[in-house]
């Protein structure tokens, strides 16, 4: 049993509101299992105090933290150093407080790049080098969007989302990643041929979220097929409409609480050098999302 004492080194989520988040629950379930002396915490921070949030952890010897919305863009001006993923996504989720002597310094990762990656990897041999289609253009659809050019190799990469004009300025700002001139922008009325034609679909959106779950950003079942895959980011329900019609039609499907922890894990090495014990912190995730 961990002792909250002296030597106890804490972490916290910076964002603004915080009342629905998960990851105390993670991370304290992960140090709890390994009898790790860290505690976890949850932060709100109005956007006007994130500067002072962000540098009170250097001096108050955190461990570091987790970021979220609206902060994820705004607090690497405060880091020393940021990750070539947090650079490119242009957003930090993941902040490490390292130490060098008497010297501490900030620094500043994108855990979901990696984090959405790892859940594919069972099935990368399927998809590596095939056409992939992501729905939204929001911040997750940027670090996916990230992810799958550096690390699938896609033929076709397309952003198909109800606003192109945000999804053009994504697809601008990750040209400098996109070598085989892969990214491509459509609007959701037209992107019905991309969606049949892509081995990877993945929802960026929060579309299906509870309480809204009827909702699904593709309704069309007919586009699904057994050779797909189909990527839900949204974790609540662990089973939205969308990925259910789609694994209705055949095709293999991943929920977006396997991104959650694999996230997680990311940003819980950084802090313990530690891999987050994933069964226990799947049990205890079990009680607190609906299937
Ligand atoms: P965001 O920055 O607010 O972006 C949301 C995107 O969805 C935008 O492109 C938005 O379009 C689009 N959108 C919203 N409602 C829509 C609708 N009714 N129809 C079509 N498009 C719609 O949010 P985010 O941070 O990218 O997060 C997106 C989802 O991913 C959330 O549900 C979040 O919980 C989930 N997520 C999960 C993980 C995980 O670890 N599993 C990690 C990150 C995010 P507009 O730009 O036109 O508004």
């Amino acid at each position: 049993m961990v002792q909250i004492d002296a030597a106890t080194r804490p972490v916290t989520l910076l964002g603004w509101p915080i009342e629905h988040t998960l990851s105390p629950l993670i991370h304290n379930t992960g140090f709890r299992k390994q009898d790790l002396n860290y505690l976890y915490t949850a932060s709100a921070v109005p956007p006007e105090l994130i500067g002072e949030a962000v540098t009170g952890l250097r001096a108050l010897d955190f461990a570091g933290a987790n970021v979220t919305i609206p902060h994820k863009e705004a607090v690497g001006r405060y880091l020393d150093d940021v990750s070539a993923e947090a650079r490119a996504v242009g957003a930090v989720n993941t902040i490490v407080l390292e130490k060098k002597g008497e010297e501490r310094r900030l620094f500043g990762d994108n855990t979901d790049v990696a984090g959405f990656i790892e859940p594919l990897s069972p099935l990368r041999e399927r998809i590596q080098g095939s056409d992939v289609l992501i729905f939204g253009s929001g911040g997750a659809a940027r670090a996916v969007a990230y992810a799958l050019l550096r690390g699938l190799a896609p033929s076709r990469l397309t952003i198909a989302a109800r606003s192109p004009g945000k999804a053009e300025r994504l697809a601008d700002d990750l040209s400098p990643y996109d070598s085989g001139d892969v990214l491509e922008v459509r609007s959701l009325a037209n992107a019905r041929p991309q969606v049949r034609a892509s081995r990877l679909l993945v929802n960026a959106t929060p579309v299906g979220m509870a309480p809204d779950t009827e909702g699904t950003i593709w309704p069309n079942v007919d586009d699904f097929s057994a050779e797909q895959v189909a990527y839900d980011l949204v974790y609540r329900p662990r089973t939205t409409r969308w990925l259910r019609e789609a694994g209705e039609r055949g095709a293999t499907t991943i929920g977006g609480l396997d991104m959650l922890i694999a996230q997680a894990a990311a940003s819980y090495r950084h802090w313990t050098g530690r891999d987050l014990p994933e069964e226990a912190v799947r049990q205890a995730l079990r009680t607190r999302t609906p299937e």
